[in-house]
């Protein structure tokens, strides 16, 4: 059986999420603490633990992964002003769902892209 993650059950449906976008490979949903007045999570429907463990075989969702954050800035009003599309992996990255997801942020100037 396939690895089950929090945002696999999201992706099914068993845990509600304010959905913006689900197709066949991904699927989008706002972020449960938000960052920035937009913060969408875009998450292959598959399971990639983190970035370490992508393979050849994932090129096409991760390709998708930027047309659908671009089509959702665009239809969040977001897309003239700019955003910021975020990976975390691992623990120096900060990542906290062992399931790859993409942060879409923006709606106002983000400042400097890191903290130090
Ligand atoms: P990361 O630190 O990159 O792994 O990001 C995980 C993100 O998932 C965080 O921004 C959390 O706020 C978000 N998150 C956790 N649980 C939920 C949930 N049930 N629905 C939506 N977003 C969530």
């Amino acid at each position: 059986m396939a690895e089950d993650t929090l945002f696999s059950q999201i992706i099914r449906g068993d845990i509600p999420s304010d959905q913006v976008y689900q197709d066949e490979l991904v699927t989008a949903f706002r972020d449960i603490s938000p960052q920035a007045p937009t913060h969408i999570l875009i998450v292959p429907n598959k399971v990639i633990p983190t970035i370490n463990d992508v393979t050849e075989e994932d090129e096409p969702v991760l390709g998708h992964l930027f047309i659908i954050a671009a089509k959702i800035a665009k239809e969040q009003g977001i897309a003239d002003d700019g955003y910021r599309l975020i990976v975390n992996c691992n623990r120096h990255g900060g990542q906290e769902v062992f399931h790859l997801h993409m942060h879409l942020v923006g709606g106002h100037p983000l400042g400097p892209m890191l903290m130090r």
